[in-house]
C-alpha cells in the first residue's frame, strides 16, 4: 500500500475477452474512481510504435503512456484496464486482479468479437498458458496479484463485491 495516497490504484488485467472493461468500469462506477483503458490512452494520444504482424495488433509506446498517465496514478483513484501488466510502474498498484476464463467460453467471446481464427488461438493460448497471471505475479508482490474467475454474471458480482469490500478495507486503514 503506497500512504501517500488517499484512494488506490487498481489493476484489472488478463488475456483479452476475459472480462476486464466490463469489471473495470463496475468498479469505478461503484466506487467512484476514474476509470482508465489504457488501448484508449492509446488512441487518444497517439502512442503505438508500428504493428505486430504475428500478433495482428498495434505496437504500445509503452513510455509514451507512462509519461501521460504519471501524475493522474501519483494522485490515486484509477482504475486501468489492460491486457499486460508488466511494463507499468510497480509502485502504481495497491492491487491487481488477473481475471481468468476458461478456454470454450473465452473462444466463443472471440468469436463473437469478430476476431480472425489466428487471433483467437492466439489468445485462447495465452489464456490456457497462464501468460498474464505469471507475468502480474513476477512483476508485483505476490500478495497483491488476485486470481479471479471471470466466467459467468454470478462470477462478476462476486467479483465486485469482493473489490468493494477490500476498497472498504483499504479506506479504514488510511
Ligand atoms: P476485455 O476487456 O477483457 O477484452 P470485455 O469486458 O470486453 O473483455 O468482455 C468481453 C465479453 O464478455 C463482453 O461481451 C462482456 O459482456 C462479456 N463478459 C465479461 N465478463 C463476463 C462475465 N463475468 N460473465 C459473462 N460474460 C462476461
Amino acid at each position: 500500500m503506497n500512504g501517500s495516497r488517499k484512494l488506490p490504484n487498481i489493476l484489472v488485467t488478463g488475456t483479452p475477452g476475459t472480462g476486464k472493461s466490463t469489471l473495470a468500469e463496475e468498479i469505478a462506477n461503484s466506487a467512484n474512481l476514474k476509470y482508465i483503458n489504457i488501448g484508449i490512452v492509446a488512441k487518444e494520444n497517439d502512442l503505438f510504435c508500428g504493428y505486430d504482424e504475428e500478433l495482428d495488433s498495434k505496437i504500445l509506446d509503452e513510455d509514451g503512456v507512462i509519461d501521460v498517465l504519471e501524475s493522474e496514478m501519483c494522485n490515486g483513484g484509477n482504475v486501468v484496464d489492460y491486457h499486460s501488466s508488466e511494463f507499468f510502474p510497480e509502485r502504481w498498484f495497491d492491487i491487481v486482479f488477473v481475471l481468468r476464463t476458461d478456454n470454450t467460453v473465452l473462444y466463443t467471446r472471440l468469436e463473437k468479437r469478430g476476431y480472425s481464427a489466428k487471433k483467437i488461438q492466439n489468445n485462447v493460448q495465452c489464456e490456457i498458458f497462464q501468460t498474464i497471471l505469471d507475468e502480474s505475479k513476477a512483476a508485483y508482490k505476490d500478495e497483491i496479484v488476485h486470481e479471479i474467475p471471470s466466467n459467468t454474471p454470478e462470477d462478476m458480482q462476486n467479483n465486485l463485491d469482493q473489490i468493494m469490500s477490500w476498497l472498504q478495507q483499504w479506506a479504514a486503514n488510511t
